[in-house]
Order: structure tokens, then C-alpha cells, then sequence
């Protein structure tokens, strides 16, 4: 799956879960996804009358050229059984003369762009592989944490001196070079909103970048409400009476609105999907741990492509099928809308 999705444009890869260093095998899963680089393929050019890039590309994927349509240039393999599964067709991948449009307007050329491989973990095994997964070609790591004070961290986790065997894996990923490494609290009101300036201290003290993420509606016990998710003027509001906070550029591509402290000293993230959603600007597709792509967190049907390979379907057959389900993507959420209607599956079994 991975194989045909970066001969299709795909750049960054991140292996999600569940946990998906309880999977054996995963460094050798990062290893054989680090093959996957030289054979990158991508268009160099869209048609601009149609905004159409050829035949087999996906839509809107990163290109040079004009672009009017979804972005989608990032796979998430979600669930914890991020898998590599044998397909019987072409090992050679998709022929590249079949990528060329008609008309001319669409060169497909090989893409000298590193495929970027990220994992987010809850850190608690993260020590012991961080280096082995450097060498096997992994670029970053995220690590899931929804406290900094080591005794609530129990008590969220339930996993007694978890907090210290994720501050080794933490600061092992630091050190192997899997930065910068990423620390994602999903903060929800009444539980662990005043972490927001402990964190704000441990992104300066760690040399982390922490990053907040509003509550969604994605749970398994359903939960959400407006009033349980912390919003991104509360949590500057709140990190600024700690210390001022000076915005970084982003590009509209990145998830996270980003801030330096004024000192220079510490990077936070907030990812704002309730408050300031970005779908617009989404380029994620997922892959779950049953082969089925998601084009959205809040997608109500999947789309089987395991079973297809199972059929025995071509590469080709694999990547019309990609681009036929990625052209019919969400355009957005309808959280907190009357017209809402939760994912068909929540977020423990998409993967984040
Ligand atoms: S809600 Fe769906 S469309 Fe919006 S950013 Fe998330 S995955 Fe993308």
C-alpha cells in the first residue's frame, strides 16, 4: 500500500496507533518504508485548464503548477498493526510511462524529496528502540503526553512510574537526532487544562517542542462537549501570564500554529481544529490497521483497499482506486454543527 501511495505522490508517512511500538517488527516496517525513497514519483506539472494533474497522481498532490484541488501528500498508517502486507501484483510498482497524461501538460519525474518517516508513540518502549528506528531511517517522533506532573501522568495513564520511562524515551529520541521531538497533550477541561504552563516550562527545560491540541468529539465514551475543550485563545492567554510568546511563521500546510517564547528559549504548538479549523488545507489520508483508507477523521465509511489487494489487484488498479476514493475527500468537520454525526470509528481505532 505505501509502495503505490508514494508512487503516487505521498511525501511524509506516520505510523500511528493504538502503540505502534508494541508491534514486533516495526523497525523493520520503518526500514522497508525507507526503501520506498528513490523510487518516488510525483508530477512536476497540473494541467491548469483543469486543474488536473494526469492520470494516477493524486489530486492536488504537492506540484508545481496551479493547484484547485485537495492536497492530500500525507499517509497515516493508523492502528497499532501498521503493517507492510504482501500485494501480488507488479513488484517493479507502477510503470512509470503509464503516469504521463495525453496531452503533455503532466511530466511525472522522479522526485529527488526525501520521504519522511514519523511515528507518534505514548512512549513508554520508546527508549530502548529510539536508536535502533534512527537507523533504520525513522525522521521523527511524537510522543503522546496529557500531563507533565509525574503523579497526575499516573493517574490519566494508570501505568505506575510510567511518567519516567516515557521521560527516557523522550530524551532517547532527543538524542538519537529523532527531533525536533514532539510532545502532543490533548488538553480537556476539569482534567488536565492547568498542565499548560508546566508544559510550557518542560518545552524550555527538555528542548521539546509541546504542543496543544483541542478536544475533539472522537472519543469512545462521548464525552465532548463545547465546554470541555480549551481553546487556543485560553491557552495562549494562560502561557503568556507565564511568559510572552512571539508567533512563528507556519506554512498552511502545518496543523500547529507555532510560538517561541521571548527569550528564544522553547517552541509550543497549537493545534486548533475546534476553534480554528483547517480543513481546508488538509493533505492527510489514513491507512487503519485493517487496510481500509480514511480521507477524514470524521469520515463515516471507509474504503476497503485491503480487500482489493486481496483480489489480486494490479498496482495500477490499486492507485485508480486511491485516487478515485481521495477525489471524493471531506472538505471539512461539522463539529459543534446540528448537523454533526460522529466517525464511524473513534480516534483509539483510527489512529491520531
Ligand atoms: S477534520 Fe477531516 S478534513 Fe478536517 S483537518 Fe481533520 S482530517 Fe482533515
Amino acid at each position: 500500500m505505501a509502495r503505490v501511495l508514494v508512487l503516487l505522490g505521498i511525501t511524509k508517512v506516520r505510523i500511528t496507533g493504538g502503540e505502534p511500538l508494541l508491534r514486533k517488527g516495526v523497525v523493520d516496517f520503518v526500514r522497508e518504508l525507507r526503501k520506498l525513497e528513490p523510487q518516488g514519483l510525483k508530477p512536476q506539472s497540473v494541467d491548469a485548464a483543469s486543474g488536473t494533474s494526469g492520470t494516477r497522481a493524486l489530486p492536488g498532490v504537492a506540484a508545481e503548477g496551479n493547484f484547485q484541488g485537495l492536497k492530500p501528500n500525507s499517509l497515516q498508517s493508523a492502528g497499532d498493526t501498521a503493517e507492510s502486507v504482501p500485494c501480488r501484483s507488479s513488484p517493479q510498482g507502477l510503470n512509470p510511462a503509464s503516469l504521463n497524461s495525453s496531452n503533455g501538460t503532466t511530466k511525472v519525474v522522479p522526485s529527488h524529496e526525501t520521504l519522511d518517516i514519523a511515528i507518534t508513540t505514548n512512549g513508554h518502549l520508546l527508549a530502548d528502540v529510539a536508536q535502533p528506528l534512527k537507523a533504520a531511517g525513522l525522521n521523527r517522533v511524537t510522543v503522546s503526553m496529557d500531563a507533565v506532573d509525574a503523579d497526575q501522568f499516573t493517574r490519566i495513564t494508570r501505568v505506575p512510574g510510567g511518567f519516567d520511562h516515557v521521560l527516557a524515551g523522550m530524551r532517547a529520541a532527543r538524542d538519537a537526532g529523532l527531533g525536533p521531538v514532539k510532545v502532543n497533550c490533548v488538553l480537556m477541561r476539569g482534567f488536565n487544562e492547568d498542565q499548560i504552563v508546566p508544559f510550557g516550562i518542560f518545552a524550555r527545560e527538555e528542548g521539546v517542542v509541546v504542543r496543544f491540541i483541542e478536544f475533539m468529539p472522537l472519543e469512545e465514551d462521548r464525552v465532548w462537549a463545547p465546554s470541555t475543550v480549551v481553546p487556543l485563545e485560553e491557552i495562549l492567554q494562560r502561557m503568556g501570564e507565564y511568559r510572552p510568546l512571539l508567533e512563528i511563521p507556519h506554512s498552511r500546510s502545518e496543523t500547529a500554529r507555532r510560538y517561541r517564547f521571548d527569550d528564544g528559549i522553547g517552541e509550543i504548538g497549537i493545534i486548533a481544529p475546534v476553534s480554528h479549523p483547517f480543513c481546508g488545507h488538509c493533505s492527510r489520508i489514513r491507512i487503519t490497521s485493517d487496510g481500509k483508507i480514511r480521507t477524514c477523521l470524521f469520515s463515516v465509511w471507509d474504503h476497503d483497499l485491503h480487500a482489493l489487494m486481496r483480489r489480486g489487484a494490479s498496482d495500477d488498479e490499486l492507485a485508480d482506486f486511491i485516487v478515485g476514493v481521495v477525489q471524493k475527500k471531506e472538505e471539512r468537520h461539522h463539529i459543534g454543527e446540528p448537523d454533526f454525526v460522529p466517525a464511524s470509528r473513534t480516534m483509539v481505532h483510527i489512529g491520531g
